[in-house]
């Protein structure tokens, strides 16, 4: 694990804007605008515990900028929430949905506690409250949650059945990622990963790189990165190491993803699967592998250990796991990063399909979310690889170009009010 002092990833994600500023020649007053969120939102709200005692929970909600849409973004539930994470969060929402060309800006929230150490009763009664205090700024043509770190299609049902509540009548439009039954979308608990494998094809296709027989090395192992290790599988990828916030394991020949599964649904965690080799947290980042994909947190692959990563491709699954100081390390290795903002954009993109169907009431199969999917993410893909070959640079700075030049432009459009 790496000694130095604690990334911050709103720096992280500024200093990702600046570079990509400086190449777009983009004007200091655009700057001004685009480098900081448009609005945060902090509350502080009571909680009843389970033994009776009263705990005050702290949650955030950030709009990054909404001039190509309304604002959209997940909830995390995580001890290691602070605002400074959420503003990156929301800010790399802007260019995400940006990169792949869907009407939204960016947003993100957040609520700092343990989930894991909360009964089920104490996690619905903290996410109503989280939702009504934040119901100040959300809604279906304003700002619309989604699942993230530790939050579930569960915890979004009880923000929708919160919300609809106050308005009187049912309003599923309000966040996504929600149980099939109540408006939910086919296809959107698979979406992450499902976007994850379809650009992973294309940077192999480019490297000229067969994804059957490749290893793939995983980092998390919860929505993003279980069903990654599953999908990966199924293409005939062997999935050697995959880890979790309590530990790692390795098997040169291949792990069975479900099996893992299994087993991290009974222990809690994929620590001590039997059949293959215990590894720290952060192995997983520096095993022999093709492809490594980290499905967890941010800052993950820094200074500390980028020299170390033995992978050709990272397809990121995890929002900023990678330190601006480690893509220049990375990029002089030659390893292909296949950034955040597009590499994960699938979970956005079927949260908008949702959301559209949602407001026409109106459903459509898996087959075709997944075509359309497929269209979405090969077409951004595409873009991006052609904007990296244009200035000679990694696809996180041509991402970031191509994002923020349409943020820029709508919002240049739509000028400043008053
Ligand atoms: P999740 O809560 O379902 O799973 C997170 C997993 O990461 C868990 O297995 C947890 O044990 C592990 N983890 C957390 N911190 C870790 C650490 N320091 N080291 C190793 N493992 C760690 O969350 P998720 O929805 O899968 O999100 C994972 C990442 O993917 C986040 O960065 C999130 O922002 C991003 N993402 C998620 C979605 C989505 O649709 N869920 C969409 C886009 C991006």
């Amino acid at each position: 694990m790496s000694t130095m002092t604690p990334l911050n990833p709103y720096h992280m994600a500024v200093q990702q804007f600046e570079l990509a500023a400086d190449q777009l020649n983009l004007s200091e007053d655009m700057r001004e605008i685009l480098r900081q969120p448009k609005r945060e939102l902090t509350v502080n709200f009571p909680v009843r515990l389970d033994n009776g005692r009263i705990k005050t929970f702290t949650g955030y909600r950030v709009q990054h900028n909404v001039n190509r849409g309304p604002a959209k973004g997940g909830i995390r539930y995580s001890p290691e929430v602070t605002l400074d994470e959420v503003k990156a969060l929301a800010m790399w929402m802007t260019w995400k949905c940006a990169v792949v060309g869907i009407p939204y800006g960016g947003a993100k929230g957040g609520v700092i506690c343990d989930p894991k150490n909360m009964s089920s009763a104490e996690l619905e009664r903290m996410t109503r409250r989280y939702a009504t205090e934040i119901s100040i700024i959300i809604g279906p043509r304003s700002d619309i949650p989604a699942p993230d770190v530790n939050t579930n299609p569960q915890v979004m049902a009880w923000i929708m059945d919160t919300y609809s509540m106050h308005e009187g009548f049912s309003s599923p439009a309000v966040v996504t990622g929600k149980p099939l039954s109540i408006g939910g979308s086919e296809g959107r608990n698979d979406a992450t990963a499902t976007g994850v494998l379809f650009v992973t094809r294309q940077a192999a296709r480019r490297l000229g790189m067969p994804l059957r027989g490749a290893r793939v090395s995983i980092q998390g192992y919860g929505n993003a990165g279980s069903i990654a290790a599953r999908l990966f599988h199924n293409e005939g990828c062997k999935v050697v190491a995959v880890s979790d916030t309590r530990g790692g394991i390795y098997n040169e020949s291949g792990l069975d993803p479900a099996a893992v599964l299994r087993y991290k649904q009974e222990q809690g965690s994929v620590k001590g699967f039997p059949h293959a080799q215990t590894i720290g947290v952060q192995d997983v980042l520096e095993v022999p592998c093709d492809i490594l994909i980290p499905a967890a947190t941010e800052g993950v692959i820094s200074e500390a250990n980028a020299d170390r990563v033995q992978a050709r491709i990272i397809s990121e699954a995890a929002n900023g796991p990678t330190t601006p100081e480690a893509d220049t390390i990375l990029l002089k290795k030659g390893i292909v990063v296949v950034p955040d903002i597009l590499a994960n954009a699938g979970g956005v993109t079927v949260s908008y399909f949702e959301w559209v169907q949602d407001i026409q009431s109106f459903f459509w199969g898996v087959e075709e979310i997944t075509q359309k999917l497929e269209v979405i993410m090969n077409r951004s893909f595409a873009a991006v690889a052609e904007k990296a070959d244009q200035f000679s640079c990694d696809m996180r700075l041509a991402a970031n170009m191509l994002a923020i030049s349409r943020v820029a432009e709508a919002t240049q459009i739509r000028g400043i009010y008053p």
